[in-house]
């Protein structure tokens, strides 16, 4: 026999019988007008044939290079003969049958799909249409369908949903045809657009002929038809017109019997899908309603709670407790307005904004919740409004800046200089001649006493006391017994050790005995002004008689030098709360010692969430069962204390303190509502209050039922921090990490839009947590993250003020006084000249600055802690310490935000905005420590003393580790790219060196972590206003973990105190590392260090992932994502189930998952 020549031969054995065949095929094709009908059926029928019985002829065919498909297409496309084509449909179901999607792929990149569309359409006119054929064509459709991305779209325009229809409705007991025809209608139906059309031709009716209660007989048919009807639900006109037909009450009770009847689990999948069609019809208000009429919810729980032992049995359960959750009636937070207890009146109010909204608002608004769920059913589909879904949706990131003229630095001053030289007070050290000074190392020597030329009413307020002599100008020299021996004391070389903690001991009994007297509160007597001077002392350890105990103070002045009880005492009395607070919390005034424990990030139990859901769920089910009792209430303070020794008791009106209410919700469990930041009516996520009256071993549930943000760092290992007052009294006085079964989900507490920037139909999430006291009659504190009041800093600052010695220059000036009248202090921070000879003058004042700036964001009181750090270190007596005193000024606020630190605000100033949004054009009214700080930076620039670095510590909530954020035009542009040219711009590299260097030596530092993009939400940020307006290049935001380190040295555990101050040393150091490599005077000493800046040279090209702009979220889904994500209103959810292979709508069409396998698994 001739073998012809053909186009499928290249490279393929010619002695192939298919690709013989196929040659003949192709030439009948193109030779004739009128192809012989005869021979190219007896072709088609021989490739069928040895398809069919030679496994290998499937591989020639679809083999690389060969173009037998278009041949096989093209002679589909050319016959009319039946005969031919349902051979030809046999070639092509036996060929995509097996090799998963590739083999579709290629079907359906040579127009396939459009073929055989067309041929259904045809075969669709034929009265009545061939049965063979129609089977044969949905096969083929049902195997191609889920691979073709416009699979749906092509069948509409091409009228082919009607034919599928109409089959279908003159076929319902003929399982041969039925199967295929559901899984091609179930495919059409992922199409929304379809899904209505659908719907208006009767399929959701058609639905219910098919699906029913349990039996073993066509399960296959089933599972297709719930999917099918699944998909039809998601558009709301289908699932009202469903609903309206009673479709709810009887999907529950085919769910009730499938679960009664498949005992072995064998239709999983099957349950699945029902409770699937459940889970879409109730995205409407209409079928929640129907839902709970039906008394879904305790169907659907207990059916839950009898799957919950058999694991396999997950997927139900928590589809199950999606659909609950959903169908869970909102509640309103139980407050008479979301705005915050407490008020405060601002000098102006602002024009508009969230802040004039406030304001305007009339009083007896209900503003707790509003219509957000109400106009929801007026929405009706349309056919047309989804015909978008051609457009891909690109991951676009719209917030990075991509005006050039925007991200070139462009310094701007906006205040005249004449304004601006009165800032020259805050640079005494710059026109100071040190005349008559004595240098060196004379340990008589005193520095000149700080000059603060203050406005007269910004004196700080200092209460003078019996206790301590007055420190309003301290001569710290004097108080140091250190300093003496020439030596001062050196905390950090000591170890910390809990043993060095001396305390007076207390027997057992004698111990709780005082205690019940003496932890009842520690309050500031506001009495006891400056005349009688009895100072604040807990209640009754002074005044009351000699048999009452003295509240042992654990003596801590060794471990922590910076802390001393009474000097607490002392400054609290100048802090101004909005409230008035005359309390001391008592984590605060004995102070923290570092616990010198490993605290590991927490790993989560597997279904936690869905527990604490389940428990939530509950209060519906029985709601008998729920006390209800409100225990603590700032709105109304007349609440009665509760003595029943069964209800523990809240508190938290001291400094940082914001719980607003506690409600008793079961025996050991409490619903905890956090009050709002001042002047705003949201921004809950920063915690502190006090409990008391437990019961020890005990499980206590704690729920904070107002957060707001959508994820958290609790759901990733962190746990809340607890202060136990027993304790620190018996020797370690604490934060520690506690807390079990911590999760953060969405609730069933709806947001007013009013707090949620307008946004309707949101909820708040639930931060729960457990916890077992170990100590009766003990006092436990708990908190967000280690608090850092403000009176804390200011302690702080009078101790760092002891540690100076002749060669360190430290001067506190007052910048600024806050809205509610708290005193801003800044720090100048250096080495006293060598001399006043004038070359050591000179390099005095030549110095570079730095500008360091902290806890703008009260809430971030982590950047507080590493401030602390920073400030030791620069106070130390290090040489690297005095290194760095000679090369630098340092400029210090180390809180921009004192008001709203002292009253318990998470984000905001009093002002009710948030500060670090305020920098391009601060107001001197409303945002006096910004307008100030700036117009420092402002007279620095002015005056040609741009400083070198400026850094503002922050921390974050939702990430690991220590990282920066800077601001690069070429990093900034690489991430848009928008035009080529722009990258040829020219630009230093210095903003990578700090990180970089910080990534060598500080172990929590992250460079991974770093990112360098200047974003528009950015754009009034400290960090991009510094940079652009002020020209500072290395302009930095140092964001600290509240949660742990994922990398380095601290792999795997929580972050504490030491760690951030450690943080805050290291940068120091980092400080020094760059400053030689900075100095053209000392680079060629230093040659071996410029490795770090050649080495970012080299791989500045490389880094992607650094630079890459940072997500808002950078965690790993967690096993219970689908639980997590649940929202009411979202029309379409993201189906993050394992099975998600099974709905083809969601499928990869590139990918090559056995799809066709699907009914298998049933
Ligand atoms: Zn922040």
């Amino acid at each position: 026999m001739n073998k012809p020549k053909m186009a499928t031969e290249k490279g393929i054995p010619s002695s192939s019988r298919v690709l013989m065949l196929l040659g003949q095929l192709e030439r009948t094709n193109g030779e004739a007008l009128h192809p012989d009908t005869e021979v190219t059926r007896q072709l088609t029928g021989k490739i069928l044939h040895l398809i069919q019985t030679q496994e290998k002829t499937r591989k020639e065919i679809m083999g690389k290079g060969s173009s037998g498909m278009e041949v096989i297409l093209a002679s589909l496309e050319n016959t009319r003969d039946l005969q031919t084509i349902l051979n030809i449909l046999g070639i092509l179901n036996e060929l995509l049958s097996v090799g998963g999607g590739r083999r579709v792929g290629v079907f359906v990149s040579k127009g396939g799909t459009a073929i055989l569309l067309q041929l259904l359409l045809s075969a669709g006119k034929e009265s009545p249409p061939s049965e063979e054929l129609m089977l044969q064509i949905h096969c083929l459709l049902a195997k191609v369908g889920p691979k073709d991305r416009k699979f749906g779209i092509k069948a509409r325009l091409n009228g082919a949903l009607n034919v599928t229809v109409n089959l279908l409705k003159q076929n319902l007991q003929n399982h041969k045809l039925l199967l295929p025809c559901l899984q091609v209608l179930r495919v059409y139906a992922s199409n929304s657009v379809n899904a209505v059309s659908l719907g208006k031709s009767g399929v959701v009716d058609l639905m219910f002929k098919i699906i029913g209660p349990y039996s073993k007989k066509n399960t296959s048919v089933l599972k297709v038809g719930l999917d099918t009807l699944s998909a039809l639900l998601k558009s709301k006109m289908n699932a009202r017109r469903a609903v309206d037909r009673g479709c709810v009450p009887a999907l529950l009770a085919i769910y009730q019997d499938w679960h009664r009847n498949d005992t072995r689990h064998r239709h999983m999948l099957i349950r699945k899908s029902i409770l699937g069609c459940l889970k879409n019809v109730t995205n409407i208000k209409l079928g929640r309603k129907a839902l709970i009429d039906a008394d879904g919810m305790r169907i659907l729980y207990s059916t839950s709670t009898e799957c919950l032992p058999v694991r396999t049995l997950d997927p139900l359960v928590n589809t199950s407790s999606l659909i609950m959750r959903k169908c869970f009636p909102k509640n309103r937070l139980p407050l008479p307005t979301i705005k915050s207890v407490f008020h405060f009146q601002l000098p102006n109010i602002p024009a508009e904004g969230p802040v004039a909204q406030i304001y305007n608002q009339p009083p007896g608004v209900d503003d707790v919740v509003d219509e957000s769920d109400d106009n929801e059913d007026a929405e009706m589909d349309t056919e047309m409004d989804t015909e978008n879904e051609e457009e891909e949706k690109e991951a676009k990131n719209d917030d990075i800046e991509t005006d050039i003229r925007k991200l070139r630095p462009a310094k701007v001053l906006t205040r005249p200089f004449d304004e601006l030289r009165s800032y020259e007070r805050f640079f005494v050290e710059l026109s100071e001649d040190f005349q008559g000074f004595e240098f060196g190392n004379t340990k008589t020597a005193v520095p000149p006493a700080p000059r603060t030329p203050q406005p007269r009413h910004l004196q700080p307020i200092v209460v003078p006391t019996d206790r301590a002599p007055p420190l309003s100008c301290p001569d710290p020299l004097l108080k140091t017994p250190g300093m003496e021996k020439g030596e001062p004391p050196r905390y950090e070389d000591q170890p910390l050790s809990l043993e060095s903690i001396a305390l007076t001991k207390a027997t057992e009994q004698g111990l709780d005995r005082e205690l019940t007297h003496s932890l009842d509160k520690l309050t500031l007597d506001p009495s006891a002004g400056p005349e009688n001077g009895t100072g604040a002392v807990p209640d009754g350890t002074q005044e009351e008689n000699a048999e009452q105990a003295v509240l042992e103070v654990p003596d801590t002045a060794a471990l922590l030098p910076l802390h001393d009880p009474d000097l607490y005492l002392e400054m609290v009395k100048s802090t101004r709360s909005v409230p008035g607070y005359t309390e001391v919390a008592y984590p605060d005034y004995f102070g923290h010692v570092a616990p010198n424990v490993r605290e590991p990030i927490l790993e989560r139990v597997y279904g936690v969430q869905r527990t604490k859901i389940f428990q939530d769920i509950e209060r519906l089910i029985h709601p008998g069962d729920i006390l209800d009792k409100v225990v603590y209430d700032l709105d109304l303070q007349s609440v009665p204390v509760v003595t029943d020794g069964e209800t523990l008791k809240f508190n938290s009106q001291f400094e940082s303190g914001n719980l607003r209410k506690a409600i008793q919700v079961r025996k050991n469990e409490y619903d905890l509502i956090l009050n709002s930041d001042i002047n705003s009516n949201h921004y809950h996520q920063w915690f502190y209050f006090e409990v008391s009256n437990m019961s020890v071993g005990q499980p206590y549930r704690f729920n904070i039922i107002n957060c707001e943000k959508s994820n958290s760092q609790f759901n990733y290992g962190m746990q809340v921090l607890m202060y136990s007052v027993q304790e620190a009294i018996s020797g370690s006085p604490c934060w520690e990490r506690t807390g079990l079964d911590i999760c953060y989900y969405k609730n069933h507490f709806s947001r007013s839009s009013i707090a949620a920037g307008g946004q309707k139909g949101k909820s708040y999430y639930t931060m729960t947590f457990t916890v077992t006291f170990q100590h009766k009659d003990d006092v436990c504190y708990f908190a967000y993250h280690y608090p850092y009041t403000y009176s804390a800093l200011k302690m702080h600052l009078r101790k760092l003020a002891e540690m100076r010695t002749p060669q360190i220059y430290l001067r506190e000036d007052v910048l600024c006084e806050t809205l509610g009248g708290n005193l801003c202090p800044l720090l100048t921070i250096t080495a006293t000249p060598e001399s006043s000879h004038n070359d050591h003058l000179c390099q005095f004042r030549n110095r570079p600055v730095v500008f360091l700036t902290a806890r703008v964001h009260p809430g971030e009181t982590n950047a507080s802690w590493v401030m602390k750090g920073t400030l030791e270190f620069l106070m130390g007596p290090s040489t690297q310490a005095q290194c760095l005193r000679e090369a630098y000024i340092f400029k210090i606020v180390p809180m921009l935000n004192p008001d709203g630190v002292i009253n318990g605000n998470h984000r905001c100033s009093l002002s009710g905005e948030d500060l670090n949004r305020q920098w391009q054009n601060p107001s001197p009214e409303l945002h006096p420590t910004v307008y100030h700080t700036k117009g420092l930076l402002q007279y620095l620039a002015a005056t040609h003393r741009t400083p070198l670095v400026f850094c503002d510590y922050h921390g974050h909530s939702r990430k690991k580790n220590v990282f920066m954020y800077g601001c690069s035009v070429k990093e900034t542009v690489w991430q848009t790219n928008v035009n080529a040219t722009s990258c040829d711009l020219h630009e230093d590299l210095g903003y990578r060196t700090l990180p970089k260097i910080l990534s060598q030596m500080a172990p929590a530092f992250s460079l991974a972590s770093c990112s360098f993009v200047v974003e528009r939400s950015k754009e009034a940020t400290a960090r991009v206003v510094v940079w652009r307006e002020i020209g500072v290049q290395r302009s930095y935001t140092m964001e600290s973990t509240l949660c742990g380190c994922d990398q380095g040295k601290y792999k795997g555990l929580q972050i504490g105190t030491r760690e951030l101050e450690e943080m805050g040393a290291q940068f120091c150091i980092a400080l020094l590392r760059l400053k030689r490599l900075t100095s053209p005077l000392e680079l060629r000493n230093h040659a071996h260090l410029l490795d770090v800046e050649n080495d970012l040279i080299d791989t500045r090209c490389k880094i992607t992932s650094p630079t890459t702009y940072v997500m808002e979220e950078d965690e790993p889904a967690f096993l219970e994502e689908v639980d997590y994500s649940a929202e009411s209103n979202d029309e379409i959810e993201p189906d993050m189930d394992p099975e998600f292979h099974d709905n083809p709508a969601l499928t990869d069409p590139l990918s090559d998952s056995e799809i066709n396998n699907q009914d298998s698994l049933i």
